[in-house]
């Protein structure tokens, strides 16, 4: 197995300027000289220890920066790393180790595993190759940036989401510094916002919610930031009325929308937004394909749509991962090879026009909230998996995470029992915000539940009506 180009970077970078700050958070910071040297140290520990085990788990807690040196460990000893999620439950943490048990040793070549929402209830792990990151890193290299060595970034993204693939390994790949925000117990503003302005960050990489928190903050602008020169934007639609606010708190900083999916490794269409076109008040464009990375609309029935024609997004090129761990015929649903192309079936709805990807939501039931991905049906499984839940359906009302459910007769649960129970189950970012108790779900029909109505009906009770 090849040495990667990315770790071959690091370890340049920490030969020729050992002393340079590679990392902070917080009070804590390394630099390239202490990185890859615990870097090192760490492929020792891993061949000693559980030889033959094929991935490292990496939790994230207390310590910020040990996460970091062991993925790097991970990567410089060819095994992939799994990153915890640190507001994770037990239970949901439990499930991930037990898949990755359950791979033995049976992932070679990957990067990493990132495990998202899973319709069945459960997480399902992305598997991202040592050649997915390498063609990742070198197709976004020349963001417009300053001169590698030179940039600052800026994130608050856990290295458990994807979107923290970009600023840290990016970052690092180019020797710049890395500044990284913990938000994993809420974001404490005031502490946040000195760190900011501490950090001498020139490019900052959020999903568009996080971004939209800060514009609360009229101290939030060039005054607190003033190097800042890039936003980059993935994960949700970016509206027009937050790119602007942003262009007007800091005139001299770009705007970029990148979209793709953790399975297409962090991004696969990027483009700036020019004023002028978020001045329009009209949904903005995601972008041109990264070099390398081909994109085709296709209909119903999995035949290619011609240009301008609305569509299920597809994805091709050397980025796309390689499919679900375990997951065999979820795998052969959404990933194909075509002409030697792998290519992967995003569940995305949008259309190509003028050499510009455009996004129009889902073909299922994913939905994006306050930045995270998650599977209705992951909810949805977990409602149901409480003792006192006899039916669940979920749905975004009024903006916010909802949920409607029956439980046994005299269950004598009140919402905020149940949010309780569900909290052990689930990541607080996947909880629903209100859970409203009914009868009967409404049924269509055919006997299925009428997720029309029943969004309908969630409306209106987050209305109050
Ligand atoms: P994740 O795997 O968490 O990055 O989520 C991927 C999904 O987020 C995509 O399949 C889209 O549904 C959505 N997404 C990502 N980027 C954008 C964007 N720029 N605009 C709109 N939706 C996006």
């Amino acid at each position: 197995m090849k040495e990667m180009v990315l770790t071959q970077r690091i370890l340049a970078h920490a030969a020729a300027t050992p002393d340079k700050v590679a990392l902070r958070m917080g009070g804590e910071q390394l630099t390239y000289g202490e990185l890859a040297q615990k870097g090192k140290k760490q492929v020792e520990i891993l061949s000693a220890w559980r030889k033959h085990h094929p991935a490292m788990m990496l939790s994230m807690g207390e310590k910020k920066l040990a996460p970091v040196v062991g993925m790097l460990g991970c990567l410089l000893s060819r095994r992939p790393y799994v990153v915890l999620d640190p507001g994770a439950p037990t239970l949901r943490q439990d499930q991930i180790i037990q898949d990755v048990e359950d791979a033995g040793p049976d992932l070679p070549g990957l990067a990493y595993l990132m495990y998202t929402s899973g319709s069945t209830g459960r997480p399902k792990g992305v598997q991202i190759s040592r050649d997915n990151l390498d063609f990742f890193l070198g197709a976004t290299r020349n963001l417009p940036l300053e001169p590698p060595g030179e940039a600052v970034w800026l994130t608050h993204a856990l290295w458990s989401f994807d979107l923290s693939v970009l600023p840290l390994w990016q970052g690092l790949a180019r020797g710049d510094r890395v500044v990284w925000l913990d938000t994993s117990r809420g974001v404490d503003f005031p502490k946040l916002a000195g760190e900011m302005a501490a950090s001498g960050a020139t490019c900052w990489v959020s999903t568009p919610s996080f971004a939209r928190l800060w514009l609360r903050d009229p101290g939030f602008g060039e005054g607190m930031l003033p190097r800042l020169t890039l936003f980059f934007f993935c994960g949700e639609v970016l509206e027009p009325g937050l790119a602007l606010a942003l262009m007007e708190r800091f005139p001299r900083a770009r705007v970029i929308n990148a979209y793709g999916p953790t399975e297409a490794t962090v991004a696969a269409t990027l483009m700036r937004i020019p004023w002028e076109l978020a001045e329009r008040r009209e949904p903005l464009p995601v972008g041109r394909p990264l070099a390398g990375v081909s994109l085709a609309i296709a209909g119903q029935n999995g035949e290619l749509l011609p240009y301008g024609q609305e569509g299920e997004i597809l994805i091709g090129g050397p980025g796309v991962g390689e499919g679900y761990r375990g997951l065999p015929d979820l795998t052969r649903e959404r990933f194909f090879t075509r002409d030697g192309i792998p290519w992967y079936r995003t569940g995305d709805l949008g259309r190509l026009e003028n050499g510009l990807l455009w996004f129009h939501g889902r073909r299922d039931l994913q939905v994006k909230y306050r930045g995270c991905r998650i599977e209705l049906g992951d909810l949805e499984e977990n409602l149901l998996a409480l003792p006192q839940v006899t039916g669940a359906v979920a749905a975004l009302a009024e903006g916010r995470l909802a949920a409607l459910v029956t439980t046994v007769p005299g269950a004598g649960m009140d919402s905020r029992e149940l949010l309780r129970a569900l909290g052990e189950r689930l990541t607080p970012s996947l909880l629903p915000q209100r859970v409203f108790f009914t009868d009967a779900l409404p049924m269509t029909p055919q006997g299925k539940i009428d997720r029309r109505a029943a969004g309908a009906l969630l409306e209106q009770r987050m209305k109050g009506r």
